[in-house]
């Protein structure tokens, strides 16, 4: 068995590859390359759960994003309400949760734990696009 990944890291690159997926959907789009996004998509692709994965494509394939954030217990995704001990499981973030209703991964959203001051976070400026 494989060690279960912190939550927090596979959120992040689940959220990544949604947006690497978007990106390039937009490329085709408009014509552009998106290279450079690809070998990205493959490394995250090659690192992700096999079960997280084909959920993932499947939840592509219908042109939905793959994960939504769970806000007020409402999921993003299908604006239903989540039942309480989901919710309360989803709070916890111990593992990886679906919505019942739209099959999206749910994670609490980053910014229901605000920190009560106003203090901005600096901008890396090495974390500039491209
Ligand atoms: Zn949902």
């Amino acid at each position: 068995m494989p060690a279960s990944e912190p939550i927090a890291d596979l959120r992040q690159r689940l959220e990544q590859l949604n947006q690497l997926e978007d990106d390039r959907t937009l490329a085709k789009k408009t014509g552009r390359s998106a290279l450079n996004s690809e070998a990205l998509m493959e490394s995250l692709r090659a690192n992700m759960l096999l079960g997280v994965l084909s959920h993932h494509d499947r939840l592509r394939s219908r042109g939905r994003r793959s994960i939504a954030e769970v806000r007020h217990g409402v999921c993003s995704g299908c604006h239903m309400s989540l039942p309480t001990g989901l919710q309360a499981e989803v709070q916890r973030e111990s593992t990886l949760l679906k919505c019942e209703t739209c099959g999206r991964f749910i994670l609490s959203a980053a910014d229901a734990v605000e920190p009560p001051l106003p203090a901005k976070i600096p901008q890396s400026p090495k974390r500039a696009k491209n």
